[in-house]
């Protein structure tokens, strides 16, 4: 085919837009970023030649080349990866095939009060892969060839990296692909072998095939002039090239670590944790386990991939291997090396393999532990990384309670909540049993939108004035993942905006009684408010749980609590149509006055759009509330 000018895709416009403008400093991630792309496509190559040999073409030996020449100010990457046919230069280097890249670029877009600066402190977390060679390059050329196409089937890529490129059918011997980035005069220190080897060693280490660079010897000047660094014309590796989770664990650093969970989860901060482990048993596997520092901005995003990559005796399977990680661990970052699962192994197979199961058991444990051990450490900074850790990703990990059965017990451990003591969320359950009052019998709490709204909710008036602590909820997922955590370690959960109020044996003979006494001469009265409210409340009772306030509503023991129920409607979804119960205080001077009201109808819908109100929600006919308060007010 002639060559052809064809448009970007406009989200890579808008990216290379952002790429080149920014005034990110770390633009040396765009030598890890085409490394990385080598690396990817021999990875391909291995895969793919398991299937069909040819693809070899007589040249096994896999390996990335860098090279430069300051003269021409070019600097390339060159791998005998899998290579790109032209249709794949267009597609694969034209697009983002990756939705979370798109989306990436549109919030990136959208942010128009985000500068240039922090825009590039996004990239250099996100990683825009190929893309990033922009920042140093005002031009690249890729050349490339598909393993197993004929010589003539090569393609030239070039662009300058504003709205177009171009593709050309080249001949090209060599199968895979080579990168030439040209260097804009402010990247010409990359044209440096000492600096694009420390880049190397900082970024590339464990890229499991070798990089290999020209060797350069020093020279002493001749003739006055200076001396330097001269080619020898032999190759070099510059890499460690061996996969570090194959490495023992008392050879690595923390840093070594550190970089490869960099590089792995396109994270520049560093991990909170690690467990690097050899199982042996039935399933002999090698687990690497990061827990990331913050969280992903689409970490509410269900459908999105676990961080897992999956190698059988290391080569490279996939990314994102969803079965090794239960759903609620999916921010879980690492390497999984099998030596039991067949090389062609997908993602069907893996579903149903029992090697996996085991193998997603194990991780689930491993990482379970690991949290255990910063949650119960005797050490402060460990401590303080569990907390950092629960305040990214504690509301994830209660969505566990309702998938992972078998760990219920160790996840309850882990959870952490603010409380009517202390704002902070920082109470277990465990430290909330050692403080139970004498005779308590129960864990209390609530579930709300806010801090605020939870602390000042009327249904903890008696529980304040008694002392008895109560946990505060509000997450959004709390409501949901409580529904499946019925006790703890004996004592039974309790909602306080569930059911009637029992205080059990926290409440004297005195007190019950006096209840009592007013309950029964409250009867006729609180007939006449069932009556009443009978279109909006499944029932009205008179409560000891209020102090303060003149009325409450509550849910069904089992039901669904009024405040997730909004969340529901709010979210556009299904929620029953379940009628709350009003509980009434009838020593409130309001709920007396109800006695022998002229207005009792008014008051009663009053009560009940107030006992509404308080918890957030809104009356059904906010007007005809209005209308009522203010016939009375006059
Ligand atoms: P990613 O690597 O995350 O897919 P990139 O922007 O880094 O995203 O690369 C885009 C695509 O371009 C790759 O998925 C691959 O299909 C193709 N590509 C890039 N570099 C190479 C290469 N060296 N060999 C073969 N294909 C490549
Ligand atoms: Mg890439």
């Amino acid at each position: 085919m002639s060559k052809q000018t064809l448009s970007f895709q406009a989200e890579v416009a808008q990216l290379l837009h952002l790429v080149t403008h920014s005034l990110y400093s770390n633009k040396e991630i765009f030598l890890r970023e085409l490394i990385s792309n080598a690396s990817d496509a021999c990875d391909k190559l291995r895969f793919e030649a398991l299937a069909n040999g040819a693809l070899w073409e007589d040249a096994p030996n896999l390996e990335v080349r860098v090279s430069f020449d300051k003269d021409a100010k070019t600097l390339t990457i060159t791998d005998n990866g899998i290579g790109l046919t032209e249709q794949e230069a267009i597609d694969n280097l034209g697009t983002i095939a990756k939705s979370g890249t798109r989306d990436f670029v549109s919030k990136l877009e959208a942010s128009q009060k985000a500068d240039a600066k922090e825009q590039g402190s996004l990239i250099g977390q996100f990683g825009v892969g190929f893309y990033s060679g922009f920042m140093v390059a005002d031009k690249i050329t890729v050349e490339s060839r598909k393993a197993g196409a004929a010589a003539e089937a090569g393609v030239r890529w070039v662009s300058t990296g504003t709205g177009e490129f171009e593709v050309e059918t080249i001949d090209r011997a060599a199968r895979g692909t080579s990168v030439t980035l040209h260097l804009r005069d402010d990247a010409m220190d990359y044209a440096n072998g000492w600096r694009l080897k420390s880049i190397i060693n900082k970024y590339s280490d464990h890229i499991s095939l070798p990089i290999l660079m020209g060797k350069e010897e020093w020279k002493d000047g001749e003739d006055g002039k200076d001396g330097g660094m001269v080619a020898t014309g032999e190759w070099e590796t510059v890499n460690k090239a061996s996969a570090l989770w194959t490495r023992p664990k008392k050879d690595i650093t923390p840093e070594q670590y550190t970089e490869f969970y960099k590089q792995i989860a396109f994270d520049q901060e560093a991990p909170l944790a690690w467990s690097h482990n050899r199982v042996e048993g039935s399933t002999e596997y090698t687990q690497l386990l990061y827990i990331p520092s913050k969280a992903p901005h689409d970490m509410w995003n269900r459908d999105k991939k676990a961080g897992i990559k999956l190698y059988v005796k290391r080569v490279f399977i996939m990314d994102d291997a969803e079965a090794l990680m239960p759903m609620y661990l999916r921010f879980v970052k690492g390497v999984v090396d099998s030596a039991d699962l067949p090389l062609n192994v997908s993602r069907e197979l893996l579903q149903e393999s029992r090697d996996v199961k085991s193998i997603r058991e194990g991780n689930t444990r491993r990482v379970l532990t690991v949290l255990e051990d910063l949650a119960t450490s005797g050490d402060d900074a460990e401590k303080a990384k569990y907390a950092t850790f629960y305040g990214e990703f504690g509301a994830v990990l209660k969505e566990g309670l309702g998938e992972d059965f078998s760990n219920k017990d160790k996840l309850a451990k882990l959870l952490r909540f603010a409380s009517s003591t202390t704002d902070k969320v920082s109470v277990s359950f465990a430290d909330y049993k050692a403080r139970m009052k004498e005779g308590q019998e129960a864990i209390y709490y609530i579930t709300a939108d806010t801090i605020a709204a939870a602390k000042n909710s009327p249904q903890l008036e008696v529980f304040k004035k008694k002392g008895i602590e109560v946990l505060l909820m509000t997450d959004r997922v709390d409501e949901w993942a409580l529904g499946y955590l019925h006790e703890f370690d004996g004592t039974p959960l309790q909602s306080v905006a569930k059911g009637a109020v029992d205080l059990g044996k926290l409440q004297d003979e005195a007190e019950k009684k006096a209840a009592e006494e007013a309950a029964e001469s409250f009867k006729p009265t609180l007939e006449k408010l069932k009556v009443a409210l009978k279109d909006k409340a499944e029932d009205v009772r008179v409560t000891t749980r209020l102090v303060d306030s003149a009325a409450c509503l509550v849910v069904q023991d089992h039901g669904m609590s009024t405040q997730l129920a909004r969340m529901l409607k709010q979210a556009g979804q299904d929620a029953p149509e379940t009628k709350p119960i009003l509980e009434v205080n009838a020593d409130h001077p309001l709920v007396k006055k109800l006695v022998d009201s002229t207005h009792f109808d008014d008051l009663a819908h009053i009560l009940f759009d107030q006992a509404l109100l308080a918890e957030g929600g809104l009356p059904d006919d906010p007007a005809a509330y209005v209308k009522r308060v203010n016939s009375l007010l006059v």
